[in-house]
């Protein structure tokens, strides 16, 4: 996927990526959550669990945020952002205000849902979180038995209740889930209920890795996973 381009080459398409959304409302769920309605002509946007829409955060870079809300018919969207301001894309969707203007993409990417498994398992961090969101109506409405593990810093440990998710258990990102052992030793591998489980596991590249291989020795369960964020690159 690109998160950048050339400035010549953004010239080229300005027209193409100039802003189709405006902000009209923008609330912090923690300092480091931040929650933003977007209104534009979504008409052209087809949603689906796991897509991810780009977001032009400069004028040569763009990042992937995921949708957790969308209505249509009115043209609304919600994405939730973790502002870890380390990056550009963070530091410039911490500054944005109601009434600002930016461009989004059409959602894309991999279909990481399999309706047809009854139990569902979706592992992330902050970044997952919009995820969880767009999924969880799709998991009621189906009958689904679900749960979201996330691991999560301290201050956003109760993002999750606020934005009305259930089946949540959060974990600290203290020496957790990079620890092949700690992992082996989750209370969801102690029954068989969850071994032929569908496990979702997206958010630190990491983190994935390491529940990944656990995972892959522990259940028959289907796995499908995506890194969302990598310790020291940029624009995954
Ligand atoms: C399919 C997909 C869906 C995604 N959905 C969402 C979403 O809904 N909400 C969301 O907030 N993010 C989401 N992300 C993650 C987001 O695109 C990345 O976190 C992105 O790197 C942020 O860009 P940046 O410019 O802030 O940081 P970058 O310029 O990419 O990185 C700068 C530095 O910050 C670090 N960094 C990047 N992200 C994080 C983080 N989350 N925590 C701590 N350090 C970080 C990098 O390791 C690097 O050292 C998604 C990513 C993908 C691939």
């Amino acid at each position: 996927m690109i998160s950048s381009i050339p400035k010549w080459v953004g010239n080229l398409f300005e027209d193409t990526l100039r802003p189709n959304v405006k902000i009209i409302a923008s609330s912090y769920l923690s300092p480091q959550m931040k929650l933003i309605r977007f209104q534009g002509d979504i008409s052209n946007m087809s949603f689906r669990i796991g897509y991810a829409n780009v977001i032009r955060v400069s004028e040569t870079e763009f990042r992937n945020y995921t949708v957790a809300y969308y209505d249509s018919k009115n043209g609304v969207l919600d994405i939730i952002f973790h502002i870890h301001r380390k990056g550009v894309g963070s530091l410039y969707i911490d500054s944005l205000d109601v009434n600002d203007e930016l461009y989004i993409s059409p959602p894309r990417g991999k279909k990481l849902f399999s309706p047809d498994i009854k139990q569902q398992v979706f592992f992330g961090d902050e970044t997952s979180i919009g995820l969880a969101c767009s999924a969880l109506p799709t998991l009621k409405r189906n009958k689904h038995q679900y749960r979201f593990l996330f691991e999560l810093e301290d201050e956003n440990r109760n993002v999750p209740l606020l934005l009305g998710l259930e089946n949540v258990t959060v974990f600290s990102k203290k020496d957790t889930f990079r620890n092949d052992k700690w992992v082996s030793d989750l209370s969801i591998f102690k029954t068989g209920d969850w071994k032929d489980a569908s496990f979702v596991l997206t958010g630190n590249v990491k983190s994935v890795q390491t529940f990944r291989k656990v995972l892959k020795d522990k259940t028959t369960g289907k796995i499908r996973a995506q890194g969302y964020w990598l310790e020291g690159k940029k624009g995954l």
